[in-house]
């Protein structure tokens, strides 16, 4: 058989997405892709390593329709990693008011949702939630990279 024959029988091999009724109800209006734009308010760079992964041609959440890039203007989904640090914070909200709407926040880290270590630490203004409205929580030190696809396939239905 063909090559090209073979990869139109087998089509595409992935788990299926979330369902159409669980998806966010502000997702289901972005059309089935989704741009990121991604903003490190204060991690410790694990979570960015395993980001990093989830978009590798391993993980390649592209394929579900999730891509990077490189302006909040461009972006419908701010994804977020670290406790906010009193110095990003003013980034980070000015980021998110850039983008235009309809716009999620993916909280990515224990980090994201409570500090986690650093929190009470002198230079920590607060959890993500503290700064820009959150909509979706990826857990873990450092959530896996099948975990942060699975979080944006949940956005884009893919
Ligand atoms: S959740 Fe873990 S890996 Fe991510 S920024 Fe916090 S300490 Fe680092």
């Amino acid at each position: 058989m063909g090559l090209s024959r073979k990869i139109l029988k087998t089509g595409r091999v992935a788990e299926p997405a979330v369902a159409a009724d669980e998806q966010l109800p502000a997702a289901a209006g972005l059309g089935g892709s989704v741009q990121v734009r991604h903003v490190d308010a204060g991690s410790c760079n694990g979570c960015e390593i395993e980001i990093g992964q989830a978009f590798s041609p391993v993980y390649d959440a592209e394929r579900h329709g999730a891509r990077l890039v490189a302006s909040p203007r461009h972006a419908d989904v701010l994804t977020v990693t670290g406790p906010v640090t009193v110095n990003m914070a003013g980034p980070l909200r000015k980021t998110y008011e850039a983008m235009p709407e309809p716009r999620l926040v993916v909280a990515v880290g224990d980090c994201a949702r409570d500090c986690g270590m650093f929190a009470g630490g002198h230079g920590v203004a607060g959890p993500v939630a503290d700064v820009v409205p959150v909509d979706v929580h990826v857990p873990g030190c450092p959530p896996e990279p099948a975990a942060i696809v699975a979080a944006l396939r949940g956005l884009t239905g893919r």
